[in-house]
């Protein structure tokens, strides 16, 4: 029997195996596709995604990091300064999906995931210590089930989850074609009264054309899509004929906002796409997934390894489901303001107008990139990402980001509190202890592996460090 087996080898599914490969918990990945896909739908990574990837090692291999002050959109609205509140110098990735999901299968493979091709599962039936799963044809078991199946998830739908939330309104068309007339065409985002048309513009080879037609959802999501139907696209939204040819890479989807109503039924747990899915304005679906593999990966480990408090693993659900619902939220807010009705007009300048202000500017800016995220950790002052200090140790400088690549909790101490460090001592087997000067103003952060603050020493006397250090590694040996 498998101790995790993991449904969808996507990008989310790859990077939760090499997650749990780190945690020393040897996953089954079962994918449908023989081959790898080599289509990317998502082509950016935001910052809290690109600190946790850092915290891995793993930043440099998906793709190009960009600082500095980034322009980016609201609801199509450019006006945004991601770099406004990038913590830690980079501002964006560009990291097509394809790639990204490659190098997490190496990684997955290298920290020993048995990845099998080829294998679709079909059914899957919950029993008090085992799911069993049926995949290609054949019976198979695992202790927990991961459906990491994409938004149509057959896990999700095998264990009852329900998928709720409200329906598409939108019909989006994309494809990469051959324009005809490249100059024609307005680039990048445009809004008419019909609809929009966004356009990625190669004049001398394929250009990325999308639209979105708010006249009605999509009769049927799965039919195939013709050039024609794209072509006609273009043309009813943008007015006026937009010759194309050599379509290639045509999907359609829609803007229904669905989550799955909890991320836990007994031993099942979903992530990625198949416990969310939403229109993709600013590009924040994948780095939701991604941000779920790197919260559940270490929860997992632990409970399988048999070390995991009570609790640990349904805090998977009660700190991930609330940032999705967020993220479902404000692209809700993002197609309500791109309606193309000449009514909406005004608000969206007002909200143009209100998006100058640095305030609203770093709000929408943190929501969207992701690092304004903290979770519910009990402990006031504690549940941000820990800021990627400088650490004098010992043995050198060494920024701490380096100190979370095996995926290890620290207790970092930088005052030399040998009464934290002592307490500390009977989770020796599972938290590393660092003593180090930094520029910091806590005298002692406990740092999950995910590199969320657990607790910190400015919390005060009513928070003791070992009631944070059993809350999340289990009880003290010796
Ligand atoms: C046009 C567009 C642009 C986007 N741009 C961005 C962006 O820039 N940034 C961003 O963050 N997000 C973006 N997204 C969203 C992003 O593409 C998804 O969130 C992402 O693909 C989710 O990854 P996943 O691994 O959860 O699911 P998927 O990528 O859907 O992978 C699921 C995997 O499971 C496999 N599978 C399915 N069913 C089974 C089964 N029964 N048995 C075995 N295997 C199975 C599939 O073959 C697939 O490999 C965009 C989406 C669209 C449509």
């Amino acid at each position: 029997m498998d101790d995790v087996a993991i449904v969808g080898g996507g990008p989310v599914g790859m990077l939760l195996a090499a997650e749990l490969g780190l945690q020393g918990v040897r996953p089954l990945v079962l994918e449908r596709l023989v081959l790898p896909s080599e289509e990317s739908k998502a082509g950016t990574l935001h910052a809290r995604t690109a600190q946790s990837l850092d915290r891995r090692g793993l930043l440099e291999a998906v793709g190009r990091s960009s600082g500095g002050s980034v322009s980016f959109h609201f609801s199509g609205m450019f006006g945004l300064d991601l770099g406004a509140v990038a913590e830690e110098g980079v501002s964006i990735v560009g990291s097509p999906q394809a790639w990204a999901e490659q190098v997490f299968a190496r990684r997955a493979a290298a920290l020993g995931a048995e990845i099998r091709r080829g294998q679709e599962v079909t059914g899957l039936v919950q029993h008090d210590d085992h799911v069993v799963l049926t995949a290609g044809g054949r019976e198979l078991s695992a202790r927990y089930v991961v459906g990491t199946d994409g938004a149509r998830s057959t896990v999700r739908r095998a264990a009852g989850i329900p998928f709720t939330g409200t329906p598409a309104r939108v019909a989006a068309l994309m494809g990469d074609v051959r324009l005809l007339d490249p100059y024609g065409v307005p680039p990048g985002y445009t809004r008419t009264p019909r609809g929009w048309i966004i356009v990625w513009l190669n004049p001398a080879g394929h250009s990325r054309v999308t639209t979105y037609d708010f006249r009605a959802p999509h009769a049927d999501r799965q039919a195939p899509v013709t050039p024609e139907e794209l072509r006609e696209a273009a043309e009813h939204v943008l007015g006026r004929p937009v010759p194309m040819a050599g379509a290639r890479n045509l999907s359609r989807y829609g803007d229904a906002a669905l989550q799955a109503e909890t991320y836990r039924a007994g031993r099942v747990l979903l992530a990625g796409d198949a416990a969310h899915v939403h229109f993709p304005w600013g590009g924040q679906g994948l780095n939701t997934g991604l941000e779920d593999a790197f919260n559940l990966g270490w929860k997992l480990a632990a409970q399988v390894r048999g070390h995991a408090p009570d609790g640990l693993l349904d805090s998977y659900h009660a700190e991930r489901h609330p940032v999705a619902a967020r993220v479902l939220w404000n692209v809700r807010a993002q197609t309500a303001l791109a309606d193309p009705h000449p009514s909406v007009d005004p608000l969206r300048e007002l909200f143009a107008e209100l998006m100058g202000f640095e305030e609203v500017n770093t709000y929408l800016s943190g929501m969207i990139s992701g690092v304004h995220t903290t979770y519910d950790v009990g402990v006031p002052g504690a549940g941000r990402m820990a800021a990627d200090l400088v650490l004098k140790t010992g043995d050198g400088p060494v920024r701490l980001v380096e100190l979370l690549r095996e995926g290890r909790p620290l207790l970092l101490d930088l005052a030399g509190r040998d009464d934290l460090v002592a307490q500390a001592a009977g989770w020796a087997d599972r938290v590393d202890v660092v003593r180090a000067a930094a520029d910091h103003p806590a005298d002692a952060l406990l740092i999950r592996p995910d590199g969320y603050v657990a607790w910190t020493s400015a919390a005060g006397a009513g928070h003791p460090l070992a009631d944070s250090l059993a809350r999340w590694f289990g009880r003290p040996r010796g």
